[in-house]
């Protein structure tokens, strides 16, 4: 049976693992990371760079760098989520959709693309991460998604695995995943708290372990809170120390602001492990024809001074989720820290305070997730037994009622899949259609939650208001995905209602982007082929720089400064020239090392030998 790839597709970094026998490997990318940033960049010629490669050249290219596009996924373009992100990046965000529903596209020059085809375009070098693993083809995965997700943005994700060639078995929320890998291979008898903070989304998923059950008791979390707000802080710190100092206003200077958020966040995650660093960032602009710098120390106290009404802003969750769980801190055995954020030590502090248990410091924060979408791959497949997941949906899910009045069918926390239905009649004598409206959240107006679908019920036999009885069945499916289907009772007809493009693609679009990315997966492997040549060549400077180190005693002084001279300048190109170099032959590049490296071998022989 082919393999099943279990991925982590985060809003910051994604990682992806795959099931070994008994274990589960997390596997590391080209540049031997274990973790991938979930970036896709368009360079302007014409490459698609994702990951490592598309981090790298941001700040070069910031129009055209796309991050974050897991907050646009499944949303529509009015949601305050969009309008937010839409302030904060440099990218493009227009509407897109021929529908009356309108979601949010980004525009690279006159292109379009769905949030469903930047995370397939994601998803796709993960799958490429596994496949150089593993070697062979990899068409199965399954995919975790925040636990606060709702439909329409489960839809989408999993429309995304489609375009990128992948058949996703199943698509399970973060916490509930980690809880997963942790329990993997233990017999544990524990209840636990997953705390995920990332980059973008907070989660906080309470479970029952035992006997292999891993049973969900609540989930509640914050799609507005993560790392992002703590490096904005740092951001806006410095931004309005250099407006006093200089006068200059740095927000609308996208390549510096690209400079300051990395250098913030940089400074933030080395805060982890050090008292002090130093945000250093020479030519930022310049003012009257001369040169600003920026320049500071930043020290983890006054981190913690900033930001700690962030981490402030996770307790009131933790206490819900505790509430929901029907338990106090008291029952808590355990607490799982997941996301690159619960490393810094404030937040720790403040779990292990709140809960009053040591934190469990043997789970990687930024791969537990991944491992767990592979041990569910496992259970899927067969590889795994005696795992009998219970996962529960975030939110209610529920109609539109007389008034406006949203009326839940299916409350959250219920345990999935389930199903509930409700019956339907007519308002007005020998009314032949009704409207329904289905939405998911938490607020009594329907017009405060989230619109999945309006569809109608068409066909109901001619009869006096209130007498016709359409049964509306309402499921939702393992992975949290929500389909309806309608009953007339007195006539025994079956309406099948599904909520048709309910993540935004309707199928035919769907069907065009599955054959385009097809298409570009010839010319992604081209560019795989170029960086392979880019690596040979730099293992040939390495080469070089190794003999001239072994041998350069033989060697007068001026010719090994010459050697030294053309290694660093190879090394210099090889470096600081990522797009030039997806673009030129890197064939006469290597050829010129090669010789090099000859030249170096053959002038200290014959050094020796006189
Ligand atoms: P996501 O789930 O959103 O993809 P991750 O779990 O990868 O996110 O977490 C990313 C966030 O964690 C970023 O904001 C990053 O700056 C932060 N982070 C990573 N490492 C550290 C660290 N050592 N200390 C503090 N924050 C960190
Ligand atoms: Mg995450």
């Amino acid at each position: 049976m082919s393999k099943i790839i279990g991925i982590d597709l985060g809003t910051t970094n994604s990682c992806v693992s795959v099931m070994e026998g008994n274990n589960v490997v997390v596997i590391a990318n080209r540049e031997g990371s274990r973790t991938t940033p979930s970036i896709v960049a368009f360079s302007n010629t014409g490459d698609t760079l994702v990951g490592q490669m598309a981090k790298r050249q941001a700040a070069k290219n910031p129009k055209n760098t796309v991050f974050a596009v897991k907050r646009l996924i499944g949303r529509t373009i009015d949601d305050p989520e969009v309008v937010r992100l839409k302030s904060l990046v440099p990218f493009d965000i227009v509407p897109m959709g021929s529908g009356e529903r309108k979601t949010p596209g980004v525009k690279i020059g006159d292109k379009e693309y769905s949030p469903q085809e930047i995370s397939a375009l994601i998803l796709s070098q993960m799958r490429d991460i596994a496949e150089d693993y593993v070697g062979e083809k990899i068409e199965q995965a399954v995919i975790t998604v925040p636990a606060n997700f709702n439909d329409a943005q489960r839809q989408a994700t999993r429309d995304a695995g489609r375009i990128a060639g992948l058949d996703v078995l199943r698509v399970i929320n973060e916490p509930t995943a980690a809880s997963l890998g942790y329990g993997f291979g233990e017999d544990r008898h524990e209840t636990i708290v997953v705390y995920d903070l990332g980059g973008g989304t907070f989660d906080i998923s309470i479970l029952r372990l035992g006997d292999g059950m891993y049973e969900v008791l609540s989930t509640v979390g914050d799609p507005f809170l993560g790392g992002e707000d703590f490096d904005n802080r740092i951001v806006e710190t410095l931004l309005s120390e250099f407006q006093d100092e200089n006068g200059i206003d740095l927000h609308s200077d996208m390549s510096a602001m690209y400079r300051i958020k990395e250098a913030a966040e940089c400074a933030k995650q080395e805060l982890s492990v050090a008292r002090e660093t130093e945000i250093n960032l020479p030519f930022l602009t310049i003012k009257d024809g001369a040169p600003l710098h920026m320049s500071r120390t930043i020290t983890r106290t006054e981190l913690e001074d900033l930001t700690r009404d962030i981490v402030e802003k996770t307790i009131p969750i933790c206490q819900q989720a505790l509430d929901d769980a029907q338990l106090t801190a008291k029952d808590i055995t355990q607490v799982v820290l997941v996301g690159g954020m619960t490393r810094m030590p404030l937040v720790r502090e403040r779990v292990q305070q709140y809960f009053n248990i040591p934190i469990n410091t043997d789970v990687n924060p930024d791969e537990i997730v991944s491992i767990g979408a592979s041990v569910q791959a496992g259970v899927l497949n067969g590889d795994v037994q005696e795992v009998a997941l219970m996962d529960v949906t975030p939110l209610s899910l529920g109609i539109e009622t007389m008034g406006g009045v949203f009326m839940p069918l299916i409350p959250r926390n219920t345990p999935i899949p389930c199903e509930a239905s409700e019956i339907f009649s007519t308002t007005v004598d020998y009314q032949e259609m009704v409207n329904v409206h289905v939405l998911q959240g938490e607020r009594e107006l329907a017009s405060e939650n989230y619109s999945l679908a309006r569809f109608e019920l068409w066909g109901i036999p001619p009869l006096l208001r209130g007498m016709p009885q359409i049964e509306v069945s309402f499921k939702i499916d393992a992975s949290g995905i929500v389909s309806v289907s309608a009953l007339e009772k007195t006539t025994g007809r079956e309406a099948n209602v599904k909520i048709e493009a309910s993540g935004g693609l309707s199928e035919s679009e769907i069907d065009t982007m599955i054959a385009e990315a097809e298409a570009k997966r010839n010319s992604d492997a081209e560019l795989h082929e170029r960086i392979d040549k880019i690596n040979e060549a730099k293992g040939l400077v390495y080469m070089a720089e190794r003999s001239l180190k072994q041998m350069g005693s033989y060697l007068p002084e001026d010719t090994v400064a010459q050697f030294q001279n053309a290694i660093a300048q190879h090394m210099d190109y090889l470096n600081n020239n990522p797009n030039d170099m997806l673009t030129e032959d890197v064939k006469s590049t290597i050829r010129e090392l090669e010789k090099l490296a000859q030249t170096i071998a053959e002038t200290a022989f014959n050094a020796m030998s006189n």
